[in-house]
């Protein structure tokens, strides 16, 4: 017998129709590409959408076309956003970040026909338009005044281009599980792959992503995603902010720490997102100037983990809650969030921030689990490391035009490439992607740990481990360091901080210093460039062993 309840499509555009509706008089603040602060309402992004959608109906894109955005967080693109949505065609968000032949082998790959560009990325697609032959047409996101002369093809203005419509449309009408977005992993091997959210994976992953002991995002928050929308779905705040009516204020192309600082105090921002390297620079910038942050209450921190000495400054310092969260682009992205259960309120000082290391429990909609190799389920004590596998109703089942990729289980769990544990009461933590994990003797080594660790010492700008071959233990850690502007330390003054912290066949066999650790598109540390520049490199403790 089937439910007698009315059938109403989970659509993401149903988002922005309810935040026109109910909350009219909140703002969406962006800092334009061009310079100036820019603010606009929900029913005016709505509008404006519609307008895009009529645009993209009238220029023959069809239900299931890709659309690329190369663009930041702006209202322009907001609205470019749900116009796509609306018309059934699929955003596709490209990172410009990643290498100019990634981004050609990204947008073939997904046979974009419309590229949606930001002014900073022009010059970008101009050198690579001879490699995409399946963009018909560019749309620059600004006004005639401040559109370049250009060599791209059909390119036009974007305020020109809706100008050319009354907006007098209405969204079209589809299945739920039609695919709205679209966003490529930034696998550090082979290809990009594909992942395809639907519009019932996004509309549903953005209430997950809303509740209380998620990022508890309610109307009287004004929420700054500093997250790019091109970064993991923008972790699924373009959606979650709407659909609770939050005020958005959003950052543009410009992320220090100074412009940030600028706009969380001028519009009273509660609530933030971005990855450590992000708040790295604005609390730099924070010691220099000796600013405070009166208004921020929460900072969601994630992408990579959030280091302790983070939490620690944010929270005892500036009085800002830190929620360390995990996830990744086949997620939507979230898959946890480190918020304090009952049976964790008690805790303070150290033991609080021992937990926060922790990224957290998953919102109903996500299911964990951490198996060996063989795929045997593993304890949940704590202790046990294992491989990360998840599933739910917003975690990808394939990758776009990849036939069975092994990591698609066939109980239909993904296997995250994660290594973690998970305690009693349900709390994961990531020790290490899979790859990366250190395995000194048989045993394994969290390199995430002890880069924690290492990044606590006060001369100490950013630390990465990675396993070095060594003649008895296979391998050992080696701890690579960037010290900060102007500082010196020795190999034994960091050691000496260290130990006593992690159990002692932990410790790094040795320290090396460096001007700089290699990142990807992501701002991830990119430990196969490591690994491969530290190849041939022999710790003392190998000379010691060989002997
Ligand atoms: P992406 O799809 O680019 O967001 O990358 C996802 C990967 O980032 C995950 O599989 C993790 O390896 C890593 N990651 C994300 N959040 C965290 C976190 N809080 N702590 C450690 N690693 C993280």
């Amino acid at each position: 017998m089937l439910g007698l309840m009315q059938d109403w499509p989970l659509l993401c555009h149903r988002i922005i129709d309810h935040a026109a509706i109910y909350h009219p008089e909140r703002r969406i603040i962006s800092r334009s590409v061009e310079g100036p602060i820019h603010t606009t309402t929900y029913p005016d992004v709505r509008a404006r959408a519609l307008k895009v959608a009529q645009r993209l109906d009238r220029d023959g894109v069809r239900l299931g076309d890709r659309v690329a955005t190369l663009a930041w967080n702006t209202w322009r693109h907001l609205e470019a956003w749900y116009g796509i949505l609306g018309v059934g065609a699929v955003y596709h968000t490209v990172n410009p970040r990643l290498f100019p032949d990634q981004i050609a082998w990204i947008i073939n790959h997904a046979e974009d026909r419309v590229v949606i560009t930001d002014l900073t990325f022009v010059p970008l697609l101009e050198k690579l338009a001879d490699k995409l032959p399946s963009i018909e047409r560019t749309i620059v996101l600004t006004d005639a005044a401040h559109m370049p002369a250009t060599t791209l093809r059909n390119a036009v203005a974007y305020e020109d281009w809706i100008a050319e419509t009354d907006g007098d449309f209405a969204w079209r009408q589809f299945d739920e599980n039609t695919a709205a977005g679209m966003c490529y992993t930034s696998g550090t091997t082979g290809n990009p792959k594909g992942v395809l959210y639907s519009h019932r994976s996004n509309v549903l992953h953005a209430m997950m992503a809303a509740l209380p002991d998620s990022k508890a995002l309610s109307c009287r928050d004004v929420c700054l995603p500093v997250v790019p929308m091109f970064h993991a779905n923008g972790w699924t705040l373009a959606f979650s902010a709407p659909m609770v009516g939050a005020t958005l204020v959003l950052p543009g192309a410009k992320m220090d720490g100074a412009s940030i600082y600028e706009l969380l105090n001028t519009y009273k921002v509660t609530f933030t997102a971005a990855v450590p390297t992000v708040w790295l620079m604005l609390l730099q910038d924070l010691e220099k100037t000796g600013g405070r942050l009166p208004y921020l209450k929460r900072v969601v921190i994630g992408g990579s983990a959030c280091p302790r000495a983070m939490t620690k400054v944010f929270q005892e310092v500036y009085g800002v809650e830190v929620i360390h969260a995990w996830g990744m682009t086949e997620m939507s992205p979230l898959g946890s969030l480190c918020t304090i259960k009952p049976d964790y309120a008690g805790l303070a000082g150290k033991a609080k921030l021992d937990l926060q290391q922790k990224q957290g429990h998953p919102p109903f909609g996500v299911e964990m689990k951490i198996t060996d190799d063989s795929g045997r389920v593993l304890p949940w004590d704590g202790k046990t490391f294992g491989r990360l596998k998840v599933r739910g109703p917003a975690v990808a089942r394939s990758y776009y035009k990849v036939e069975d990729d092994p990591v698609f289980e066939p109980d239909s769990f993904f296997d995250t490439g994660d290594v973690a544990t998970i305690d009693r009461y349900g709390y994961m933590q990531v020790t290490d992607r899979s790859k990366d994990v250190i395995k000194s003797g048989g045993e394994w080594i969290s390199s995430i740990d002890l880069e924690n660790l290492a990044i606590g010492h006060p001369k100490v700008a950013e630390a990465a481990v990675i396993g070095v071959r060594h003649p008895k233990w296979d391998e050992r850690p080696l701890l690579v360091v960037v010290l900060k502007s102007g500082q010196t330390a020795t190999r034994e003054e960091l050691l000496a901080f260290m130990a006593g912290k992690v159990a002692k066949w932990w410790m790094p066999d040795d320290v090396v210093f460096v001007e700089e650790i290699p990142h990807t598109a992501t701002g991830k540390i990119q430990k196969m460039a490591l690994r491969e520049r530290f190849r041939d490199y022999v710790l003392p403790t190998a000379v010691a062993a060989a002997e």
